[in-house]
């Protein structure tokens, strides 16, 4: 991998990943927008398989019901339920939340990325992001979207399978930096939701093209 993946490439995704955040500039997002633990926390969770306009669509009606983890305690599932049909999922999704909420007291979560994934329906990718955008500590935050850009420009096949996931925590500890981890795994976030997406990736207005393994392949 280190052959593959040189600190000169590297630097140069940094780059480009932060020339597109110039161009472009980020999503503004009520969970981007808050210092409330809480709120983030719950965003993350909800954000899973559903797309992040929905969740932004539905902040002000399930937070103005919902203001703690006590609220969420204290009401039936049956109810959680219902407030849940906008999202999608809303069985799974408040069978979790109830079961979830019963792992702590009070409202403070755990405090270490183990014990925080460990929570039912948690997982490491929302224990980190959630840690990551409380904190300015950074954490290798990764999904099926980073997995998708680094696939792509750096030529690498990577999949989620044992020796799969210690790759991709190499190639994520190389290629997210220190200072500033929050902003740069955000823009990493957006540009795969924008420009490096699933279908279709707009390469021609890509700032990473000149380098890009997927684009150089294309026909
Ligand atoms: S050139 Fe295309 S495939 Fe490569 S990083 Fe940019 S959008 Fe993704």
């Amino acid at each position: 991998m280190e052959s593959q993946i040189s600190s000169s490439l590297v630097n140069y995704f940094r780059r480009g990943i932060y020339k597109w955040k110039k161009q472009f500039g980020l999503r503004n997002f009520p969970w981007r927008n808050t210092d409330n633990k809480y709120e983030i926390f719950i965003a993350e969770f909800l954000l899973r398989r559903t797309q992040s306009i929905m969740v932004a669509n539905f902040w002000d009606e399930f937070f103005g019901r919902f203001p703690n983890f006590d609220s969420i305690r204290e009401v039936k599932e049956e109810e959680l339920e219902k407030v849940l049909v906008p999202l999608g999922l809303s069985k799974i999704r408040a069978r979790s939340l109830k079961k979830l909420v019963t792992e702590f007291e009070g409202e403070d979560l755990p405090k270490t990325e183990k014990d925080l994934a460990n929570l039912h329906g948690v997982g490491t990718y929302i224990s980190r992001m959630y840690l990551q955008m409380t904190s300015t500590k950074r954490r290798l935050v990764w999904d099926s979207n980073f997995i998708r850009v680094y696939s792509r420009f750096f030529g690498v096949s990577l999949n989620t399978n044992k020796a799969g996931i210690e790759t991709i925590e190499d190639i994520s500890s190389r290629i997210i930096p220190s200072r500033n981890s929050k902003e740069f795994i955000l823009t990493v976030l957006d540009f795969s939701a924008a420009t490096c997406r699933p279908q279709s990736p707009l390469c021609l207005e890509c700032a990473l093209r000149n380098k890009c393994k997927f684009y150089q392949k294309r026909d």
